[in-house]
């Protein structure tokens, strides 16, 4: 009996392969080149690269049989990404087989079994635990090439050997262990790094009722001061003139403040149902239409029928703030793109504006409390839109060019129960009408 560890320098390509496309998708992720929501595409394209870059490198050809790491990626690929990304693997998969060493029965059989039964394995995977994941991914691989070669031995006379053993299902089972192990340490550190931003905005949270009551305080008592001392007798004109100014100066502030913050707070706000956020958009859009025509802004709508869920208040709140910044951006006119779209379990709505844009400093201060760069800007609304939009288990993104224009992306999930209920409008006229 020969029994041998091959461990050639194609061993090592097929698992560099793997390893780097892992790490170049993890990169991106991280770095923020590729948003989050787009995370999948990513795994997707990187699973595939090392599919065909491993089948480039084969480790040994026996009975027509090429040998190599191909299916780690594969599987992986399955597992995190479910039949569509699977799917398309499979086909990758089975397509690049043919043209590079040609059409062979077995493959397809083999790798569509492959497919199949790993599929069966996705939600469970899902839901355990890293070390668990790890050790199905392991098993999983043990079994699936075991039953690939029992279907080779008896489809195409394949002589299932010590040495193909320990090759081909043990070795690579080894592989198949370290590589999610490593996969999984890159996701919990993505998913760490996210809690981290979530518990640090959270923080901020429970200090900003005390600090926005504190805020519209302070006009108060100015202008609270001003007209005790324009009760006074003796005053010239032009000192009373003087002191509306600053009076009506502090009010401005304090209605800035309300209108981004507290426009639809309701004392009771708790109520979750399920919105119709077309009609929502379309209600802050009929609001804010001369605001925009003020600006010169072209407002270009796409609508689909969708519904999220969440407070409704809290949600119009959201889409006034986001949708005022955009046409705020575009002061000497310009095009505000809405559109909403809707998958199967997300509703993404993008907000576009061709306005002044932002720096990359600038955009990673977004949603901090008091960032702001303009001159009457109170730096609140986006920051009680980010704490909205993560309470309704959803995100924002922002994507910017400098002068050119930018645009926020909110993707919510899709509720369980589709039944939409109409609110009735709930607009704060006298807020809006001082924008
Ligand atoms: P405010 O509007 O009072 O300044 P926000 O929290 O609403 O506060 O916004 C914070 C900052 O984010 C703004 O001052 C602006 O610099 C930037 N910003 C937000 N939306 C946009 C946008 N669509 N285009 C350019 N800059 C934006
Ligand atoms: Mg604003």
């Amino acid at each position: 009996m020969n029994v041998m560890l091959v461990l050639n320098q194609d061993v090592i390509n097929n698992f560099f392969y793997i390893l780097l496309s892992i790490f170049l998708a993890f990169f991106l992720i991280e770095k923020k080149y590729v948003p989050l929501h787009r995370a999948k595409p990513v795994l997707l394209i990187a699973a595939a690269v090392s599919i065909v870059l491993c089948m480039l490198s084969p480790i040994d050809v026996i009975a027509n049989c090429v040998h190599d790491m191909r299916q780690i990626p594969f599987m992986l690929g399955i597992l995190y990404g479910g039949w569509p990304i699977g799917g398309i693997l499979l086909a990758v998969l089975i397509g690049f087989r043919t043209i590079i060493y040609g059409y062979t029965m077995i493959s397809t059989v083999v790798y569509i079994t492959m497919f199949v039964l790993t599929l069966f394995f996705v939600k469970p995977f899902a839901r355990m635990k890293s070390k668990q994941k790890v050790r199905l991914a392991t098993l999983l691989y043990i079994i699936l090439a075991t039953i690939a070669a029992m279907q080779a031995q008896v489809l195409n006379n394949f002589q299932i050997t010590w040495s193909y053993v320990i090759n081909f299902i043990l070795f690579p089972a080894a592989g198949m262990f370290m590589i999610a192990s490593i996969a999984e340490t890159l996701r919990n550190h993505l998913s760490f790094s996210n809690k981290m931003i979530r518990f640090e905005k959270m923080e901020v949270v429970s200090q900003l009722a005390a600090s926005i009551s504190h805020e519209v305080r302070n006009p108060l008592t100015v202008v609270k001061g001003f007209l005790q001392l324009f009760k006074m007798e003796g005053l010239t004109e032009e000192e009373k003139k003087r002191y509306i100014d600053t009076a009506l100066i502090e009010l401005d502030r304090a209605e800035g403040i309300i209108s981004d913050y507290l426009t639809f707070a309701k004392p009771t706000s708790a109520n979750i149902i399920t919105i119709d956020v077309k009609q929502e958009l379309q209600r802050i859009l009929d609001m804010l239409r001369p605001f925009a025509y003020k600006n010169s802004v072209l407002i270009h709508e796409h609508l689909e029928d969708c519904g999220v869920k969440g407070n409704v208040q809290n949600f119009q709140q959201v889409l006034l703030n986001i949708v005022k910044n955009a046409i705020e951006s575009m002061p000497n006119g310009g095009v505000l793109r809405i559109q909403t779209k809707k998958t199967r379990h997300k509703v993404i709505i993008h907000i576009q504006d061709t306005g002044c844009g932002l720096t990359n400093e600038q955009r990673a201060r977004l949603g901090e409390p008091y960032f702001s760069t303009k001159e009457k800007g109170t730096g609140l609304g986006l920051m009680v839109s980010y704490r909205i939009i993560e309470a309704m288990k959803g995100t924002i993104e922002v994507e910017s060019q400098l002068g050119t224009g930018t645009t926020f992306t909110i993707t919510l999930p899709v509720p369980l129960c589709n039944k939409v209920h109409h609110v009735s409008p709930t607009t704060n006229k006298e807020t809006i009408s001082s924008l």
